[in-house]
């Protein structure tokens, strides 16, 4: 019997091979003691583990900047400030001095308050702050025990599924893409420091899988479909065709990716689609643009700001900006201001503990009330549209007052450049992302004060069904076909082409052909995704007639159930695009 897990979606790819069980845990240490008259030695040799892990993870450190860059490297400043922060250097050496205890059962009781004293929240900040202190545990221990260095995985063996609790950020850097095909985890979110670098590195990743450990064993058959986050174990004869069809599929679509690419993106009778790619790195870019996309449609500017200790500066910002524009000199590259909160928090913020981040003080809220974080960012984008055409997009607005808020900043901002005689593009573009069922109701008002929107369907579902878009308990609620959702849709599309500015799409429906099929069929003609979606998205285009896809919106639009709106969209679109290797989790849950 085949175990099907739904996880969360970290890293593209699709890939089947044998189980490796990883166990990057913490030791275990004997509770010993030492003689009063070697205390002073056995915090010599605290401080020598604690600066041998330093050293380590600088090396790391190195290696990420070599392998991925800059920005990637800076992942690992938070467990190089652990090291020297007095509660753990101050509280590891009272244990030694005070209880005589060995340096590694200090260093480990230390730890584990800490440890205690965080998880009694459930911000994901400290999650990852945990995740961070666990990596420095294991290293510091292992060294302290004499044991050898667990990270060194020179003896990995190949073509495997790593299957662990969870990963750290300096144990992914070591992954081979060549031996590891894919990595699938109990816990993590997709902005977990280590999800983040193994999207960079490329290796197909399934996260917050709840149980996979306890289900997977060693050399066991798996799927992981890291584009809808399930992993498959003991997979049985039609999995295996299915993944075999769909891989076979995607390979066949490397192989025409470059043509594709070259292809114009418009339907069978003549409609063009802007297809543009979402990123979350600036090194994305250029995967962006050798996979066709036209421009940037979605830049989430968070990989700045998470997992940091400081404030990003200004001239950072600006040249990660810049990159972005460079890549695409002849398209549009929208970037979103700051979406902090939800599931996404920096350390240097100190956000308060919510019951609800994700109906908390997030996105635009956050930034209207830290001007200094804001107004830094705004700077660095206005710079940047001396490169590009380069937009502001603004995540989670509710209301105009908000909009008038960040024009006002803006202003500021332009005048003080002015003044400083630094060059930006008078011309650029603000817009807002429509995510809650308010903007959306209240688009017509919204459309006079900017100049475009974005939908998010991702957080648009999420607020309208009232469905957790994180909870996997709840994954089959979480249903872009939902009447409403698609009535909110309609009501967008409508508005924006009477006030007559561009409306456009960046949630993961633009990924999925039946949703690329209902948005051209609502006249939402440019659509934004995960730039590895793009050549197929593409390819559907190009076998559809907007013709049928309006007329399947319109009966789509009079459906009683999601049900009957996908059977819309199934009829409207017929044998013309092969559904089957679309395995996305919402057309493999629906009749045919
Ligand atoms: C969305 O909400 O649809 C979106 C694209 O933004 P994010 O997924 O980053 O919240
Ligand atoms: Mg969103």
């Amino acid at each position: 019997m085949s175990i099907v897990l739904d996880g969360a979606a970290a890293s593209e790819g699709i890939v089947s091979g044998k189980v490796f069980l990883l166990h990057w845990g913490v030791p275990a240490v004997p509770h010993e003691t030492v003689d009063p008259s070697i205390v002073d030695a056995e915090i010599e040799r605290f401080h020598e583990a604690r600066q041998w892990a330093k050293a380590r993870i600088r090396e790391v450190q190195e290696v990420t900047k070599q392998r991925l860059g800059q920005v990637e490297a800076q992942i690992f400043e938070p467990q190089l400030l652990m090291l020297d922060d007095p509660s753990v250097v101050d509280g590891t050496i009272r244990y030694i001095r005070e209880n005589y205890l060995t340096a590694q059962r200090s260093f480990e009781w230390r730890m584990l308050e800490l440890q205690a004293m965080w998880s009694r929240t459930s911000q994901p900040m400290v999650l990852d702050r945990l995740n961070d202190l666990e990596d420095l545990m294991i290293r510091v221990l292992h060294r302290l025990l004499g044991h050898h260095d667990p990270s060194d995985l020179a003896r990995e063996p190949s073509s495997v599924i790593v299957v662990a609790r969870n990963l750290t950020p300096s144990l992914t850097v070591h992954l081979d893409p060549e031996h590891v095909l894919g990595i699938a985890t109990d816990l993590g979110t997709r902005t977990t420091h280590w999800a983040i670098l193994a999207r960079s590195l490329e290796i197909p990743a399934v996260v917050g899988l709840g149980s996979v450990t306890q289900h997977a064993h060693e050399e066991q058959e798996a799927i992981l479909d890291g584009r809808v986050g399930r992993v498959i174990l003991d997979p049985s004869e039609s999995d295996r065709n299915a993944f075999r069809k769909r891989q076979a599929r995607l390979k066949g679509w490397e192989g025409e990716i470059a043509v594709i690419a070259e292809q114009e993106s418009v339907t069978l009778d003549g409609q063009p689609v802007a297809l543009r790619a979402n990123v979350d790195l600036p090194v994305e870019a250029e995967h962006a643009r050798s996979h066709g996309a036209e421009g940037i449609g979605l830049f989430r500017t968070e990989f700045l700001v998470v997992g940091r200790s400081t404030m990003p500066r200004e001239q950072e910002q600006y040249e990660a900006y810049r990159s972005v524009a460079e890549a695409f000199p002849e398209g549009a590259v929208y970037i979103r201001t700051f979406d902090l909160g939800g599931d996404k928090f920096p350390m240097f913020l100190h956000m308060p503990h919510e019951e609800n981040p994700f109906l908390g003080w997030r996105a635009i809220r956050v930034c209207l009330d830290e001007p200094e974080l804001f107004r830094t960012q705004l700077r660095a984008i206005l710079r940047a549209t001396a490169h590009g055409d380069v937009r502001i997009m603004v995540p989670l607005v509710n209301d105009v007052e908000e909009v008038r808020q960040v024009r006002a900043l803006l202003e500021e901002e332009e005048e003080a450049l002015r003044r400083d005689g630094i060059p930006f593009n008078s011309g650029y573009k603000l817009g807002v992302m429509i995510e809650t069922p308010a903007a959306a109701l209240d688009a017509a008002e919204l459309a006079r004060h900017c100049d475009f929107f974005s939908i998010g369907t991702n957080d648009l579902v999420q607020y309208t069904l009232a469905v957790d878009r994180t909870n996997t308990r709840l994954a089959k609620l979480y249903n872009p076909f939902h009447p409403s959702v698609v009535r909110l849709l309609h009501q967008v599309a409508r508005v924006s082409r009477a006030a007559g500015i561009e409306v456009s799409l960046c949630g993961e429906l633009a990924a999925n052909p039946l949703g690329t099929f209902l948005l051209l069929g609502l006249d939402i003609h440019a659509l934004s995704m995960a730039w590895p979606s793009l050549p197929e998205i593409k390819k559907v285009v190009r076998d559809i007639r907007i013709a049928d896809a309006r007329s399947a919106a319109r009966k789509a639009l009079a459906a009683p159930t999601s049900q009957d709106v996908v059977r819309c969209l199934l009829d409207g679109i017929g044998d013309s695009v092969d559904l089957t290797v679309f395995s996305g989790r919402w057309s493999l849950s629906l009749p045919r």
